[in-house]
């Protein structure tokens, strides 16, 4: 599709009505939050068969609470203001969700929605793999009602996700961890506007110094979809962190990758820098907790 093409340019007021039309109109129609993705998407010739656009900007949904279970992101939340919520700024549970937001540009920390960075399910985009090492849930609308669908469970491929045709999402709700956790989130680049080539968040929860759990996953071309490492957090899960431990944990996530090689990047260099950036991000989630 070129966006020249473009059939229908919906406004719906209500979560109702985007089903209908998501339901009327199939696989003709795409739903647009910022609109940040959109021309990068038409660019690359990955919208076919898309004319019809469903504008979600009247909904609402963009309200950000902090409470006992956690944090509840309505959608529709631009990241600049998720990354002017206190908690986000100051506790350590959140983290990697901080180090996240301090990438894009201006233009697009105030453009793009929080909805729509986690359904483009880019590889490369920062917040879904520093969300996915915190932990939580997507939530889905449809005719059916309201779903929920674990963030382990939300990527299912390049651009793919677990949503239904006629499903959109309404929040994301990250669990709040246990007293002593801390995540970190790190990314490498080539300059401030790029997308990332490798990036790592970890959560650790240690008490009594030892890790009584951790969370690890990696994104930016080390995968098609942001992933996390079960090698890394078995090895960290009940070990004291001592520096050898946290070297261990990045050689460990080379075996849990497949990454890609372009033209920013060899395969080689990812993998070597996944390690790196994980032992790194391990190191800052320790600081923090301290
Ligand atoms: C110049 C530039 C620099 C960038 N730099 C960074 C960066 O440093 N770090 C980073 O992480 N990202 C970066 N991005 C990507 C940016 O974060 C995403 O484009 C943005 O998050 C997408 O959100 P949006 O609200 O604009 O989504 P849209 O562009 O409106 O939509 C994106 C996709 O999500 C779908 N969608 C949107 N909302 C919903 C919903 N509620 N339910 C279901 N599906 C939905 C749309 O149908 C579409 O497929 C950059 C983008 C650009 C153009």
């Amino acid at each position: 599709m070129s966006l020249t093409t473009l059939d229908n340019y919906f406004l719906p007021g209500s979560g109702s009505e985007v089903i209908e039309l998501l339901q009327e109109y199939g696989e003709r129609a795409m739903l647009v939050a910022g609109g940040s993705f959109v021309h990068g998407l038409a660019a690359r010739d990955l919208l076919p068969g898309i004319d019809v656009f469903i504008d979600i900007q009247k909904l609402g949904l963009a309200d950000v609470t902090v409470g006992s279970e956690g944090l509840q992101i309505g959608a529709m939340t631009r990241l600049a203001q998720l990354a002017k919520v206190p908690e986000v700024q100051d506790a350590p549970e959140w983290g990697a969700a901080k180090d996240a937001l301090r990438y894009p540009p201006v233009q697009i920390m105030n453009t793009a929605t929080v909805g729509g960075n986690i359904a483009a399910a880019c590889p490369y985009f920062d917040l879904p793999t520093a969300f996915l090492a915190i932990g939580g849930n997507v939530l889905a609308q449809s005719n059916a009602g309201t779903r929920e669908i674990s963030l382990d469970d939300f990527f299912t491929g390049l651009f793919e996700n677990s949503l239904g045709q006629d499903e959109f999402i309404t929040e994301l709700a990250l669990s709040r961890p246990v007293p002593g956790s801390a995540s970190a989130f790190i990314k490498l680049e080539t300059n401030a506007n790029d997308l990332a080539i490798v990036n790592a968040a970890v959560q650790i929860t240690v008490e009594s110094g030892i890790c009584q759990s951790a969370r690890v996953a990696l994104g930016g071309g080390v995968n098609e979809i942001p992933l996390r490492s079960a090698a890394a957090e078995k090895l960290l899960k009940g070990q004291s962190l001592t520096d050898a431990l946290l070297k261990e944990a990045g050689q460990a996530v080379q075996a849990d990758i497949s990454p890609m090689a372009d033209h920013r990047a060899s395969a080689e260099y990812r993998s070597a820098m996944a390690r790196v950036l994980t032992e790194r991000a391990l190191h800052r989630a320790i600081t923090r907790l301290n």
